[in-house]
């Protein structure tokens, strides 16, 4: 079966396609480099070098035979959309527009979907399975709820079978080390503590610590990229297997505060990291942990690379392979 990563050189998007890769699949990375590089393309899949947004490409892409589209190609940076909300919807929403209807003319009638736990908004209750209200609190969470009602539409409409993976917060690297892409000008936070670590980056700034967790920090429900990519494939055979669509959260189960990362960081790394408090970010909620019981149970799923240690080493390694000359 061929399956076509859009958005497959990006950091989550290689981590996914190597999955594929590994359970026998036959991949194409279809990318347009913008967030994405060439060091996370691999020899045994292809890649074509193109942009959503270009829907005549596309669609002659998308012609040439594929049993199911696997969608990574958005930009992910909560708060950015907040400032920048007119790039969120080009990409985002028309970028995923044009995937739906070249679907549609070329015949593929599945897709795998990068969501996002920004969807759910403030929570309600805790740990948020997927019958929370959706309210996102960021543009970037609109984008990705947004993009979840057209696919029920064609679903319904056009027999376009969907899963939707609401993804809590993506870290770590390829615990083999296969991947070794950098994100360009990362704002998340573990990619932005590395940066500091590795000093390329002067400080972390910590978006406030007055929030009503244990130490004031925001707290997030960290999970293994390569968790994720499991997830990918399982969530495929589901849909080709049952023929209906899924919404599924995936997270860890485990809320991590921002000063835990910190602190995690500089007994992994043996480095201080730089930190200053500053105000909140707009769009940032307190705490959001996930229920992943609904994915175990569907999927039979479980995160097994997302304990906090396993995130950082994985992701210092790569790190320290790009910057380990600028060591202090
Ligand atoms: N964060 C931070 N400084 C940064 C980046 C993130 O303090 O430079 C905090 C952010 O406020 C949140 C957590 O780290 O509490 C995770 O943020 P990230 O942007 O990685 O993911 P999000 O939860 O927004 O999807």
């Amino acid at each position: 079966m061929k399956i076509l990563v859009i958005g497959g050189a990006g950091y989550i998007g290689s981590h996914v396609s190597r999955e594929f890769l590994d359970k026998g699949y036959s991949v194409t990375v279809f990318d347009n480099l913008s967030s994405g590089c060439n060091e996370n393309l691999f020899d045994d899949a292809s890649f074509i070098e193109g942009d959503i947004l270009d829907y005549p490409f596309l669609l002659s892409t998308m012609k040439k035979g594929f049993g199911c589209v696997v969608h990574l190609a958005a930009f992910k940076a909560a708060g950015e959309s907040m400032v920048k909300p007119e790039k969120y919807s080009t990409n985002n929403i028309t970028g995923t527009i044009n995937i739906l209807n070249a679907m549609v003319e070329s015949g593929i009638k599945r897709i795998v979907f990068s969501s996002s736990a920004a969807v759910y908004g403030d929570p309600q209750y805790l740990p948020i399975d997927e019958k929370h209200p959706v309210e996102p609190l960021n543009y970037y969470g609109f984008t990705k709820l947004e993009i979840e009602r057209f696919f029920k539409w064609y679903d319904q409409l056009k027999g376009i079978k969907y899963a939707s993976l609401r993804y809590f917060n993506a870290a770590g690297y390829d615990v083999d080390g296969r991947i070794k892409g950098l994100e360009k000008n990362p704002a998340n936070l573990l990619p932005v503590i590395m940066e500091v670590a590795s000093g390329i980056r002067e400080i972390l700034e910590i978006f406030g610590d007055d929030y009503e967790t244990e130490d004031g920090t925001g707290v997030r429900d960290y999970i293994h990229v390569s968790d994720l990519s499991v997830a990918h494939v399982s969530s495929f055979e589901y849909i080709e297997k049952n023929g209906s669509s899924l919404t599924v959260n995936l997270g860890s189960e485990t809320g991590i505060s921002v000063k835990t990362m910190v602190k995690n960081a500089e007994e992994i790394t043996g480095r201080h990291i730089n930190a200053k408090v500053v105000g909140r970010r707009p769009g940032d909620s307190a705490r959001l942990v996930a229920s992943s019981e609904y994915a175990r149970e569907i999927l039979g799923w479980k995160a097994r690379y997302s304990d906090v240690k396993t995130l950082i080493k994985s992701a210092w390694k790569v790190y320290l392979s790009h910057f380990n000359k600028f060591s202090p």
